[in-house]
């Protein structure tokens, strides 16, 4: 046991690295050797602990799979030209967490803590950060509800982890969308602005239907009339409509993506005019009628951007050109990389900088 400015350090004695080719990267596939964990009981954290990667031991009464008090985030850390490791937005990440932690009636953790568990799992399994070019490790923080009881209870324990995974360089093909005008992934109100495990299972079943209809994803609108857009699957959504950029304003059902905020702040800098506000359906049909719709695309820390080619709405298959090397879409996402490598100047301290020595 060694310790590193008080994150105590179990190291693996089996690393897995030898094994992960680096040039074939399924999303997920292999998990990094370490794992920060801390515990939750007495209402407070217990100080944060590295140690390697592995099953834990649970009791089938746990409360989170009973109740669903479970949270996450994901975000990346990516090689630098200079060759240190830099973690993307990681404290609006954090706070994102602590906002999910709220809602779900679960114990914050405060930015000191997250920060410096996970600065020492990146300093420990640097190696596992891809070098080849787009690719990266997405890093997953959970938390989850632990105590062991059938009552329906606010849980009094909780499990804090943050594991890790290389990815390859992310090339969605171009998304074919249907309009959901039954199901709703949340509501106003609801849990749609937290990034909690049951927005994801609920979302399962509507997508399965879409996929089976010959779709990729949904575009989710409103729970009241599904006259206005939401989000793209697990994605905002972004169009560039009469040469400006727009977006659904945020609200309880839309999710607060750090890309999504990223690309806003980059659309500006670059002099491209952006509107956040609701959108209706009849807006996009009219644009797609009239030709004023010239993107459409998914954004999400998984894949940047991901463009969407058609859009069915009251049955009737709208398409968007796809991107060329002109676009918005393409130009801010070589921005966005170009920052997080260290090609262009962070002039919004996004990097979160890991020195590799
Ligand atoms: C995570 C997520 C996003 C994207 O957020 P990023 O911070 O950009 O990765 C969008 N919508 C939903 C529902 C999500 O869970």
């Amino acid at each position: 046991m060694t310790t590193s400015n008080e994150i105590a350090i179990k190291h693996t004695h089996q690393s897995q690295l030898s094994k992960v080719d680096f040039n074939n990267l399924d999303f997920g596939k292999y998990i990094s050797d370490h794992m920060v964990v801390a515990n939750y009981a007495h209402s407070s954290w217990s100080q944060p602990e590295i140690v390697p990667y592995g099953d834990l031991l649970m009791s089938p009464a746990m409360l989170s799979l009973h109740y669903g008090q479970s949270i996450f985030e994901g975000m990346k850390a990516f090689k630098m030209k200079d060759g240190n490791i830099s973690i993307f937005r990681l404290k609006k990440h954090h706070t994102r967490m602590n906002k999910s932690l709220a809602r779900m009636c679960m114990p914050e953790i405060i930015e000191s803590m997250f920060i410096e568990a996970l600065r020492t799992l990146i300093e420990l399994d640097h190696r596992w950060v891809p070098s080849n070019e787009g690719a990266s490790l997405y890093i997953r923080p959970i938390v989850f509800a632990s105590e062991a009881r059938l009552g329906v209870k606010v849980s009094d324990l909780y499990k804090f982890i943050i594991m890790t995974t290389p990815v390859g360089p992310y090339f969605s093909k171009p998304y074919r969308l249907k309009v959901e005008d039954h199901y709703v992934r949340t509501a106003e109100g609801g849990t749609g602005f937290a990034k909690c495990a049951g927005n994801y299972g609920g979302a399962f079943y509507p997508t399965q239907v879409a996929k089976e209809e010959g779709f990729d994803q949904v575009l989710w609108t409103d729970h009241k009339d599904h006259q206005y857009i939401d989000e793209v699957g697990m994605m905002n959504v972004m169009f560039v409509i009469n040469g400006k950029l727009i977006t659904p304003s945020l609200n309880t059902a839309i999710l607060d993506g750090v890309t999504r905020d990223s690309i806003l702040t980059l659309a500006k800098e670059m002099n491209f005019p952006t509107e956040e506000r609701r959108i209706k359906l009849e807006e996009l049909e009219k644009g797609f009628k009239d030709g004023s719709i010239t993107e459409a695309f998914g954004a999400g820390t998984a894949a940047v951007v991901a463009p969407i080619q058609s859009i069915r709405i009251h049955g009737i298959d709208y398409t968007i050109p796809l991107p060329d090397s002109n676009s918005f879409q393409l130009k801010v996402k070589k921005q966005l990389m170009d920052i997080r490598t260290g090609e262009a100047e962070d002039k919004h301290q996004w990097n979160y900088i890991v020195k590799t020595k």
